[in-house]
């Protein structure tokens, strides 16, 4: 039997609207929410990504400001913005865009962000957090994979979990936050022998690689098996597609997310759950 597609886009239909009812309780009780968008020089792909930004923002019943500071503002300009954010009682979440000009480091600046703050949880206080299972701000992909993987209904408690890409803002947390469900988890990447072998024994197959599209075939796959295939890779045409070949998986996994409308839709959702929670815990 085929594959039953785990559709991302109606998943993230429905976080949205919790998350909406949530916000708009929170605002009643005075406590609204408001993310701000920190950007230094702002160029033309940060401008269209904020404008979705925004308008998402908006439809939660979130408040959005844009900061903005000019592309030649010294280090220590940017630094005093990013300090006077942190201790804004109204601010509950900042988003740096990136890029940020050549005389910036952009990695250095998102640090610096207030870790309660940091809502894309992927500074090194929200990633330690995990393994210390005090979750603060998690990781909006790795967090949307295993939501993913929960929405087919399998019992995760031992279950065999294999994901493959061990990076720190996607497969590395994810393999944690499948732990933490109770998972018995292996953890694959690129110097991993016999990838196939090992990704046959997942109950639950989480792939987050991003080198070759349809690279993860349906001969990889145990089953009947939960496959949530985060990879994203650019086939041209404006085109994307994931690391799982659709076709051949689809014939043997029990479960399986699209690519696109999989992981991505999901993934902007928990950007907006980190919000809520942080502006709960405010
Ligand atoms: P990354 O390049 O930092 O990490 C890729 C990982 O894959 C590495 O750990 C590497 O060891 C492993 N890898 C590479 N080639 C391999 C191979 N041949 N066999 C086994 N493992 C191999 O990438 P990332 O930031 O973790 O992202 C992974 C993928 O997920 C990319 O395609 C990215 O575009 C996509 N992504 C999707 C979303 C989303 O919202 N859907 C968000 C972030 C990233």
């Amino acid at each position: 039997m085929p594959a039953k597609i785990l559709d991302g886009k109606a998943v993230a239909k429905r976080i949205k609207e919790k998350l909406a009812l949530e916000f708009a309780a929170l605002r009643a009780g005075g406590r609204a929410a408001k993310l701000v968008s920190f950007a230094v020089g702002v160029d033309d792909g940060t401008t269209s990504y904020r404008k979705s930004q925004k308008k998402q923002a908006e439809a939660l019943g979130v408040d959005y400001a844009m900061v903005d500071l000019p592309a030649e503002a010294p280090k220590d300009a940017v630094v005093a913005k990013l300090h006077e954010l942190n201790a804004d009682k109204s601010v509950t979440g900042i988003i740096l865009q990136l890029p940020v000009p050549k005389h910036l480091n952009g990695e250095e600046l998102a640090r610096m962000i207030a870790p309660a703050k940091n809502i894309e949880g992927i500074d090194e206080v929200n990633l330690g957090a995990i393994v210390m299972k005090r979750y603060l701000n998690l990781p909006c992909t790795a967090r949307a994979a295993v939501e993913l993987a929960a929405e087919s209904g399998i019992d995760m408690n031992g279950a065999n979990a294999v994901v493959i890409g061990r990076s720190t803002i996607v497969g590395k947390p994810a393999a944690l936050l499948l732990l933490d469900r109770n998972c018995t988890v292996t953890l694959c990447h690129s110097r991993s022998r016999d990838l196939p072998a090992i990704a046959r024994q997942a109950d639950i197959l989480v792939t987050a690689i991003g080198t070759r599209a349809g690279m993860v075939t349906g001969d990889w796959i145990k089953p009947g098996a939960v496959v949530v295939d985060v990879g994203i890779i650019d086939v041209g045409e404006g085109r994307i597609r994931g690391d799982v070949d659709f076709d051949s998986a689809s014939q043997v996994a029990g479960f399986l997310t699209p690519v696109p409308g999989g992981v991505g839709p999901v993934t902007t959702q928990m950007l907006y759950l980190n919000l809520l929670d942080a502006a709960k815990k405010a």
